[in-house]
């Protein structure tokens, strides 16, 4: 069985942007998985601890038939893979992938929420999903659109 999820991709160290671009790629490698479309990459400043470099987020599509759980599983292995280290909430990260949507499952256990639980606050989350998805409903929220325009203030630059 196909799915179609999206994915959010983030990094603040060692060259983000190779960061994040190298973990497209990795992703459209994983088994039973393959990229459908890709946002461009934003930078956006940091939020909740504020004293580090500004960030680099983009956005991917997927088709895929792993589970949701196999795929988290997947993409923590390449944070780790891509030098993934977890000091301290919202600390700098070299790479944070976070599953933001699956099909339109609603889902909530330790380990895996879906839809990501924040992803409707965060203008950097938002901004390149819409881009590569506008319709983009979030389920128990409703469309992406509209929760974007809640996110007044937060600077959001589109890089390339
Ligand atoms: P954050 O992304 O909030 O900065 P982490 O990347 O350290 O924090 O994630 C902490 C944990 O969040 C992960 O170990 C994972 O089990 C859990 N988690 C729950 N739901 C999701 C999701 N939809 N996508 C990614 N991680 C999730
Ligand atoms: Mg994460």
């Amino acid at each position: 069985m196909k799915h179609r999820a999206f994915i959010g991709l983030g990094s603040n160290i060692t060259d983000p942007s190779a960061q994040v671009l190298r973990a497209m790629l990795a992703i459209d490698r994983l088994p039973q998985t393959r990229v459908l479309a890709r946002s461009s990459l934003y930078r956006s400043a940091p939020i909740g601890y504020l004293e580090q470099p500004d960030f680099i987020n983009a956005v991917i599509e997927v088709e895929t038939t792993l589970a949701p759980h196999d795929l988290l599983q997947a993409l923590l292995e390449l944070e780790q893979e891509q030098g993934r280290t977890r000091e301290f909430v919202n600390a700098p990260r070299t790479l944070d992938l976070d599953v933001l949507l699956y099909d339109e499952l609603q889902h909530h256990e330790h380990g895996l929420t879906v839809p990501h639980p924040q992803m409707h606050r965060r203008a950097f989350v938002l901004q390149p999903l819409l881009e590569i998805a506008p319709d983009c409903i979030i389920p128990g929220v409703g469309p992406a659109q509209q929760a974007l325009q809640q996110c007044g203030g937060q600077q959001l630059q589109r890089i390339i």
